[in-house]
């Protein structure tokens, strides 16, 4: 049984009503000028990142995980074909799936490396089990959906093998996550939840 998210959206709300476009854009300009460029994403030291499953940022209410396929750098990326047809096997398979609605986006790092999923009403713990679902069904596709010529800007590069291949290597690795790693990243959210 699904339980009710709780939700932070009221208290997000308030601080962006709290800023006017004029303020907002003196805010950027005078980022621009400390050259600071930094989001959060860039914070993260990706020296000591290891493949996995984390909470990444809480914006409003979207949440974004970030599912850590590769070690960064380390020289062994998902190929371009596979990134592109586990995109499409993914995003089909979450939407489509009991935790569905409250899918908001499933696309890739263009670094190679793994996906970002952006959710609302979620916990942590929810957001892995609809993954772990989503690979399941992608494993048993006979073929990349939406990869038509009509339906895809590059549909002629798709490797559903290669994509399979990866999709069952990382769901081994989600399920050898501890409880441990799973309660850290819940924390790391109900943190920001409370900022
Ligand atoms: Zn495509």
């Amino acid at each position: 049984m699904q339980q009710k998210c709780k939700q932070n959206g009221a208290k997000t709300e308030s601080r962006a009503e709290a800023q006017t476009p004029a303020q907002s854009a003196a805010k950027v300009e005078s980022r621009a000028e400390r050259r600071d460029f930094t989001i959060a994403s860039f914070q993260k030291d990706h020296d000591r990142l290891q493949p996995g499953f984390y909470f990444s940022t809480l914006q409003k209410n979207v949440c974004t995980f970030d599912l850590r396929f590769k070690k960064p750098n380390a020289g062994d990326f998902l190929a371009q074909a596979a990134l592109h047809s586990i995109e499409h096997m993914l995003a089909t398979a979450l939407r489509g799936g009991t935790y569905g609605e409250h899918i908001l986006y499933f696309g890739p790092m263009g670094c190679r490396t793994g996906f970002y999923l952006l959710t609302e009403g979620m916990r942590v713990c929810d957001a892995l089990t609809a993954v772990k679902n989503a690979i399941a069904d992608a494993l048993g596709y006979a073929f990349v959906p939406g990869a038509q010529k009509k339906e895809c800007g590059n549909y002629l590069e798709h490797d559903l093998r290669g994509a399979k291949a990866e999709l069952s290597s990382y769901l081994s690795l989600l399920n050898g996550l501890s409880a441990e790693a799973i309660e850290r990243e819940e924390a790391r959210k109900a943190e920001k939840e409370k900022a």
